[in-house]
């Protein structure tokens, strides 16, 4: 049984053997939560992550995907860099958004990481409304099968942890 917790604050400064980066797809690093992941984490995270592209991912890491780094200097083991999709009106792109919760949980459970600490995975630059990631992250968490032991969701600002509250309390 997979507890769900909720804590507002940054993730960069959450102590748990995954940390989650709501990535782009250049693993190269960006603004919101992959900015500040690559700035606490030093140049390690980087260093790897230019290793993948030029291995496995040439074209980049593929919206919905997960693909696991060790963490630098953060208070981690791993950072699991996920690409989620970018909202656009019209369309429904929930199921590569659970993709990355799904993904994410099963590249933990490969490296037998116990706790996991997620962002609001599109909820930023991505332009994802907070109320539907909030649906899908929890609703797709709790319908995974997985032997990781807390998934703790990290929201930046108050709205968005209310948010989360509400979701939780209401599936
Ligand atoms: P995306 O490009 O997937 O939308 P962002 O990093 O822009 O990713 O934003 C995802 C969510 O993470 C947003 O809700 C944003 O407010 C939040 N966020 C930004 N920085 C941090 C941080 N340091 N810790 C936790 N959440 C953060």
């Amino acid at each position: 049984m997979t507890a769900i917790t909720l804590i507002q604050g940054d993730i960069t400064q959450q102590s748990a053997d995954v940390i989650v980066n709501a990535a782009n797809s250049s693993l190269l690093g960006g603004g919101g939560v992959d900015g500040a992941i690559h700035r606490r984490g030093g140049p390690a995270i980087l260093a790897e992550c230019r290793d993948l592209r030029a291995s496995r991912y040439g074209r980049g890491l593929p919206t919905g995907q997960a693909v696991a780094t060790t963490a630098g200097e953060l208070d981690a083991r791993w950072v699991i860099h996920t690409v989620g999709p970018r909202f656009v009106p019209g369309e429904d792109r929930s199921r590569l958004l659970a993709s990355c919760y799904r993904e994410s949980l099963r590249v933990a459970d490969e490296l037998g990481a116990r706790t996991v600490a997620f962002p609001a995975v599109s909820a930023g630059i991505y332009g994802w409304p907070i109320a539907d990631a909030a649906r899908i992250a929890v609703e797709t968490v709790r319908a995974t099968e997985t032997d990781v032991e807390e998934v703790r969701f990290v929201l930046f600002d108050a709205q968005a942890y209310e948010v989360f509250a509400g979701q939780l309390a209401r599936t």
